[in-house]
Parts: C-alpha cells; structure tokens; sequence
C-alpha cells in the first residue's frame, strides 16, 4: 500500500507554556507534524499553534501580531477548555488529522488597535486581543472621554478598559461589562470603580460602540500611568491621549470541526452544570 503523505508543505509554528503537560503535548506534536510533512519552524509560519491556556494564545498573539493577515492560529489547552482554544491535550492525535485535511478554512475576530499620543508628539501604535486598560499610578484617574467628536464625560475613578469582543469575557466581564459574541463587530468601554456622587457623574454602565466609532481618553493630570495590552503593561509620564478602534486586520483562527460554539464555551467557564 502506498501511503501518501501531506504535500501542503505548510509551515507551523507551535508555541507552549512551561509546565510537562504543555510540553508533552509540544513533543507529541512535534513528531506527529513532523511525519505528516509539515514544516516546523518559528520564521514566517502559516499557522501558529499555541500550547497552554488562553493566557498563551495572548502570548502567540503578539509574538506574530506583525504576520495577522496571513497566519492562523489554533489553540490547544492543557486545562479546561479556554476563549481562544479548540482542543484539550487529549485531542492531538485530532488536530494532526485535522491539520492534514486542512483546506485554509478560518475564522475572523475582531482586534483592538489602540493609539496613543505622546506629549512630545511621539505616537505608538498596539494591538490588543483582550483589551486595553488605562489607569493612573496614584490617586484617582480623571480623564475625559471623547466618542468620535462628542465629550461623553469626565470620567473619575481607577481606570477604564476597551476590549474587544473576544475579550469580553476576561477583564472586562469582571468589570461588570457584557458578553458579546465575536463576530459583533464592536469595542466595549466598560468603568473600573467610578466616583459617582452629587459633585462627580459617569454613565455607570458599560458602553458598546460599533466599528466606525473612535474613542478617546484624555488624562487631565500630568502623572503617571499605566497602559495594559493584554498581558503586558507599559507606563508612561506624558500621555496626551489614547485612541481606540477595531482595527483593519482581524485575527484568523484554523475553522475546524473541533471549533466550539461561543455559548457553550461561555457555559462551560461561567456557569457550568448547575442542578436544578
Ligand atoms: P492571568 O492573570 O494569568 O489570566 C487571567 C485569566 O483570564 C486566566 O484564567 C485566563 O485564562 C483568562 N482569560 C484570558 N483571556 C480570556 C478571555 N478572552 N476570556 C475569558 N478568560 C480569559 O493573566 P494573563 O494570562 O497574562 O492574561 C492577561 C489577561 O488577564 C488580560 O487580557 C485580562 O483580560 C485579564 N485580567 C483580568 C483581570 C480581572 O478579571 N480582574 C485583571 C487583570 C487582567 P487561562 O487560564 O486559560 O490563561
Ligand atoms: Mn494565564
């Protein structure tokens, strides 16, 4: 019998946590992946498949952040089933098969870019995945916040967080924001502890925008602050503003038959079997 072997020549890269469940699934891999044909390699990969929880996946992100428009990921979690994760440790031998059947199926997301000015004039550009999070160092943050051309309010109080839909359901759902399901495609403003008395008025509420609006926070104090992009935090001494939309480019996810409904993965993390 002749046995034919996958002739795609696709390059993957595969990223894991440290700990021996995350790299025993790496080995198993690795050799399966190997034997089926595919390229393994970090440089320039078709699909990234990241090793770990959804906190790896943030990390695979950004590592080829710079390659969105043309890598997929897909996501294996050594834990429970995660946001971003299609398959469980047990399911390798699956993604293997699935991977040599794959025809360049995806699934889009959208992501968060996020604009922040300098007062020297400098501009960085990021990308989020979750969400992005301001926050002053000390004392409270009182900031404005702009949506498109209206001032919404003078917001007082922690923080305040944009995140994208698939982020919903990390910081932003402990904020007291909505779930959305990810193919709406919107950013949510949501508030962290906000002052509100007879002096100091906010919505209250989280807010969800869709994607042709632009938001903007403008500190008013010159202080320092810290700018969370997922995973990683950056502080800043002169931040004029920071600018939030959904981004052009969207994430891509391998569709496969593995990939689970969004309610059901909601279910599974929140709410769970509950006896009635
Ligand atoms: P971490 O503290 O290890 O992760 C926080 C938890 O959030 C982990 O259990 C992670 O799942 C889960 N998670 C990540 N993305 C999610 C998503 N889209 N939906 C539902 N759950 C999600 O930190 P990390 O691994 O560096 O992740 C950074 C993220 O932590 C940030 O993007 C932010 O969303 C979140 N965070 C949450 C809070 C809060 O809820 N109070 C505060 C700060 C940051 P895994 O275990 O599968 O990795
Ligand atoms: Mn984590």
């Amino acid at each position: 019998m002749i046995q034919t072997k996958y002739t795609g020549r696709k390059r993957i890269a595969m990223m894991a946590s440290r700990n021996p469940k995350s790299e025993a699934v790496y080995e198993q891999l690795f050799k399966g992946l190997k034997e089926a044909g595919f390229i393994l390699t970090s440089k320039q990969p078709d699909i990234v498949i990241s090793i770990g929880g959804d906190g790896m996946l943030l990390s695979a992100f950004h590592k080829y952040e710079h390659l969105l428009n043309t890598v997929r990921f897909v996501g294996v979690h050594t834990g429970h089933l995660g946001f971003y994760t299609d398959y469980r440790d047990y399911d390798v031998e699956e993604l293997i098969e699935n991977l040599k059947m794959d025809t360049g199926a995806k699934i889009s997301y959208p992501v968060l870019r996020v604009i922040l000015q300098l007062k020297n004039g400098e501009k960085l550009v990021y990308r989020a995945l979750n969400e992005a999070t301001l926050k002053r160092f000390s004392k409270t943050m009182v900031a404005d916040v702009m949506i498109n051309q209206v001032h919404f309010e003078q917001f007082r109080g922690d923080g305040l967080s944009i995140s994208t839909p698939t982020g919903s359901t990390a910081y932003n759902k402990s904020l007291g924001g909505a779930v959305l399901h990810p193919t709406i495609e919107a950013m949510q403003l949501a508030e962290i502890a906000s002052l509100n008395n007879r002096v100091y008025r906010t919505l209250g509420s989280s807010v969800v925008v869709p994607k042709k609006d632009k938001i903007a926070i403008l500190p008013k104090h010159n202080d320092r602050y810290s700018l969370s992009v997922d995973n990683k935090t950056y502080v800043f001494d002169n931040i004029e503003a920071v600018g939030f939309q959904i981004d052009q480019a969207k994430i891509h996810f391998l569709a496969t038959p593995k990939h689970t409904s969004f309610w059901e993965r909601v279910k599974d993390a929140f709410i769970g079997d509950v006896e009635s």
